[in-house]
């Protein structure tokens, strides 16, 4: 049943949201992002008749109530988005969180304080999750960012609502989008893989195999993958103990038949700075003392021709130090390739923080078919793992992950 399915009228909805946003020393919010994401989902309880109760975590306070971490910097911002009043409590569990939530009428809304100041949230505290689960009578879960975490308002509450569950919009989104690339995938389906190192994102290569026909590689990682093929890369970013790894993934993508595009060639520079002097060589012979900090132009033409041919496309890491204009040049052609690609009618769907970071430094988010919200997560889902925050949503009866 999907979040839409539901019919909200007079129902209490305790929903788990990803409200982690980035704060100033002023308390103000620097990126909404997260907060917008979660609209949908509130606003068709609201308009259904029924009020919700917003759970979230924000940083990671160490020594319980920390004023910086405070939810209550949040509610008139959301009172803004969401064109209405916001109520707060300064706790999230207890007798006044209780008697706020049994108080609401029809379309209120109430924002707990920040789960984390409770260390029984991370450590998936059953107790925890059910006095969270006495402030409503339907559960839902809307915060993707933290699905592959068994926490108490993540996982262990939904032990309480067995038959009053349900993922909302942007997690359903998060999950259709991801099993739409996973599970079916029109071919020719490319990965494109970036990023600094090798160890982050081979378990995601490794699963990703037997489903794509190309993975592209470039950033920081391909250089592991130069030396592991006795090229010569300077002082490129390196993982000496992956060589062993790229090597086994080159065997791989042979015996799967997956074509497996390594760069050619490289923007090499004297230094990690924007202002270092730079060049293009082949990238199998850096000189010593450079190292490569981009694609080199022969590898954007090649890699465009790749992406632009695919029916589906996977975008996972930059290309190269995007960051710094010297070495943006890569990320940027890639993702305008990804950009065409989906005009043509090709599946795109990019995700981990710095892709997302380069596609919004683009403003090219709407232009490509989904745009993930989640890192951790989704490179959690890439690689084959099942999210307990999914798990305990699918699972009709109760279950136990983690009792402390
Ligand atoms: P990840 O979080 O693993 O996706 O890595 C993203 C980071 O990798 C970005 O901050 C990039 O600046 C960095 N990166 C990409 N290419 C390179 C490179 N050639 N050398 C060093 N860092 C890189």
């Amino acid at each position: 049943m999907s979040f839409y399915d539901h019919n909200f009228s007079d129902k209490k909805v305790l929903v788990r949201v990803d409200f982690n946003v980035p704060l100033d020393e002023n308390f103000k919010i620097t990126d909404d992002t997260r907060m917008k994401a979660a609209l949908p989902t509130l606003n068709k309880i609201i308009a259904d008749g029924g009020s919700a109760i917003i759970m979230s975590h924000l940083g990671r306070p160490k020594m319980g109530l920390e004023e910086k971490f405070s939810l209550k910097h949040l509610v008139s911002h959301l009172s803004e988005l969401l064109n209405k009043e916001v109520k707060f409590c300064e706790d999230s569990i207890g007798e006044k969180a209780q008697k706020m939530a049994s108080e609401l009428k029809s379309g209120e809304i109430l924002l707990l304080e920040n789960l984390r100041f409770h260390k029984h949230e991370t450590a998936g505290n059953l107790y925890f999750a059910e006095e969270l689960s006495k402030l409503g009578d339907f559960y839902v879960n809307d915060a993707f960012g933290t699905a592959h975490r068994a926490h108490a308002s993540t996982t262990m509450v939904a032990n309480f609502f067995t038959g009053n569950k349900s993922f909302g919009n942007l997690l359903e989104n998060e999950i259709n989008s991801l099993e739409k690339v996973l599970s079916a995938p029109k071919k020719p389906f490319t990965a494109i893989i970036g990023g600094a190192k090798v160890s982050g994102k081979i378990n995601v290569i490794e699963n990703l195999m037997d489903k794509v026909t190309d993975i592209i590689i470039g950033g920081g990682m391909s250089y592991t993958f130069i030396k592991a093929q006795g090229g010569k890369i300077g002082s490129s970013l390196v993982e000496d103990n992956q060589i062993s790894t790229a090597k086994e993934i080159i065997e791989k993508a042979e015996k799967f038949g997956v074509n497996l595009h390594i760069p050619s060639d490289t923007v090499i520079a004297d230094a990690f700075s924007n202002e270092a002097n730079t060049d293009e060589c082949d990238i199998f012979h850096i000189p010593d003392g450079w190292m490569g900090l981009d694609i080199g132009q022969k590898s954007i033409e090649q890699f465009k021709e790749v992406v632009t041919n695919s029916s589906t496309i996977l975008w996972n890491g930059p290309m190269g130090v995007f960051e710094m204009e010297s070495f943006e040049k890569g990320t940027k052609a890639i993702a305008y390739s990804v950009v065409e690609a989906t005009k043509n009618g090709c599946y795109s769907l990019i995700g981990g923080g710095d892709s997302v970071a380069a596609i919004n430094k683009y403003e090219l988010g709407d232009k490509v078919s989904y745009v993930s919200t989640g890192g951790g997560a989704m490179l959690e889902y890439l690689e084959g793992k099942e999210l307990p925050g999914v798990i305990a949503i699918k699972q009709k009866e109760g279950f136990r992950l983690n009792e402390n």
